[in-house]
C-alpha cells in the first residue's frame, strides 16, 4: 500500500528556532504579535552563539529529512554573531545531507543593543543592518545558494530595504522577506511595491493590501498560532509555495492544515489547490527531481486521501539514488546523537533566558 512521490521542499524555515521548544516561559506572556515576537523570537534569536546555532539547524534538518523534506528555504537571525552565521547553518545541512537555502535577515531594530520594534522609514540604516547584509553578500560571493534576507518592513529603513533589493539584483537573486505578518506590517505593500520583483519570496501575506511580484509563501500553522488571521492567499494572483516558519518541516502535515483553513473559507475548494503548492518552490532547487519518498500509504488514487487520512508518514527518502532514511531510520547519521548535542545546546541556550 506504499506510495512514492517526489521529495517536498520548505519554502520558509527558521532552523535557528529548533530548540525553542521547552524554552523558559517568557517573564511578560505576549498578548499580541508584535509582543510574541519582543519577548519570545527577539530574545531567542538574541542568545544563539554559533555552537548553539549548529545543533538547532542540525536537529532541524535532521527532522526533515525525516519528513520526507529533502530541500529547505531558511530565514536566519542572530544578532550577536552574525559574520559566518550562514555558513554554520550550511555545515549543519550539508552534515545532514539536506539541500538548503539561506539567507540573513537584515534589520534596523537593533540599534547601539538598543531594541526598536518600529522603524521608522526615514531611519538611516544601522550598523546592525549593514553586518547583516555583509553577511549575505560574503554567502552569496562564496557560491552559496541563497537570497538576501530581510526580516521585515516594519523594522527596516527604505535605505535598508533598497540596499537589500540592490543586493539582490547583482546576484541575481531574490529577497527573502516577511511581508504583512501582523498588522503592525501594514505598510509593507506601500513600501515594497516598487522594489519587490518576480524571484522574491513574499513570507505569509497575511494583512498584504495591495499586489506584489513575488512568490507568497503560505505557513497556515505559524499564522494559526501567531493569531495573525487567515492570510487567504488565493485572493492574489501570485504563485503560493508553503512553509513551516520555524514549526519543523513536515510537509505532508502542513498542507493537509494548509487544505482545511482554506476550506474553512471557501466551502468549494479541494485538495488539489494545496498539493500544487508544495511543487511550486522546487523551482529553487532544480536536482530535486531525483528525490523522492515512499509513504505509508497509497495516496495515489486522489488527493482527498491524503487530506483525510491520519497518520501517514514518510518510510523511505532517496537522494539522488542513495536511501538516506530506510523505514524511518536516517541512514547517514545518527538521529540519537543529534538529538543528545540538541539536548545540551539547548540547556545552555533556555540558561541565558532565564
Ligand atoms: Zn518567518
Amino acid at each position: 500500500m506504499s506510495f512514492e512521490t517526489r521529495a517536498m521542499v520548505c519554502a520558509h524555515h527558521h532552523l535557528y528556532s529548533s530548540l525553542a521548544r521547552g524554552m523558559p516561559a517568557p517573564k511578560t506572556a505576549p498578548d499580541s504579535f508584535i509582543s510574541v515576537l519582543e519577548n519570545i523570537w527577539w530574545k531567542l534569536d538574541m542568545a544563539l552563539d554559533l555552537e548553539t546555532l549548529y545543533w538547532s539547524a542540525a536537529l532541524g534538518a535532521a527532522e526533515a529529512l525525516c519528513s520526507g523534506t529533502t530541500a529547505i528555504i531558511d530565514h536566519h537571525e542572530s544578532p550577536l554573531v552574525i559574520d559566518g552565521s550562514l555558513d554554520v547553518i550550511a555545515d549543519a545541512c550539508a552534515m545532514v545531507g539536506v539541500k538548503a537555502n539561506l539567507s540573513y535577515g537584515i534589520t534596523d531594530r537593533w540599534d547601539n543593543n538598543a531594541l526598536h520594534s518600529r522603524v521608522s522609514p526615514l531611519s538611516p540604516m544601522t550598523d546592525a543592518a549593514q553586518q547583516g547584509l555583509r553577511e549575505n553578500e560574503r554567502f552569496l560571493a562564496s557560491g552559496g545558494r541563497g537570497m538576501v534576507g530581510v526580516h521585515a518592513a516594519f523594522t527596516c529603513s527604505d535605505e535598508t530595504l533598497h540596499s537589500a533589493s540592490e543586493l539582490a539584483r547583482k546576484f541575481d537573486t531574490g529577497v527573502h522577506i516577511h511581508v504583512a505578518e501582523g498588522p503592525d506590517d501594514k505598510d509593507a505593500g506601500a513600501r515594497l511595491e516598487k522594489l519587490a520583483d518576480k524571484n522574491w519570496l513574499l513570507v505569509h501575506a497575511v494583512h498584504l493590501d495591495r499586489h506584489l511580484e513575488g512568490t507568497i509563501v503560505h505557513n497556515p500553522r505559524s499564522n494559526m498560532n501567531n493569531a495573525v488571521g487567515y492570510a487567504h492567499p488565493t485572493r492574489f494572483t501570485n504563485d503560493i509555495a508553503l512553509g513551516t516558519d520555524g514549526i519543523g518541516a513536515d510537509m505532508l502535515e502542513e498542507a493537509r492544515l494548509a487544505y482545511v483553513r482554506l476550506r474553512e473559507s471557501d466551502i468549494s475548494s479541494t485538495p488539489e489547490t494545496v498539493w500544487g503548492w508544495l511543487h511550486t518552490s522546487e523551482k529553487y532547487f532544480p536536482e530535486i527531481v531525483n528525490d523522492t519518498v515512499t509513504w505509508s500509504y497509497d495516496m495515489s488514487d486522489s488527493p482527498w486521501h491524503a487530506a483525510f487520512t491520519p497518520g501517514i508518514r514518510c518510510v523511505d527518502v532517496v537522494v539522488a539514488g542513495n536511501t538516506v532514511v530506510k523505514d524511518g531510520i536516517p541512514t547517514q547519521f545518527d538521529m540519537a546523537e543529534i538529538r543528545a548535542k540538541a539536548a545540551q545546546a539547548a540547556k545552555k541556550l533556555h540558561k541565558k533566558l532565564i
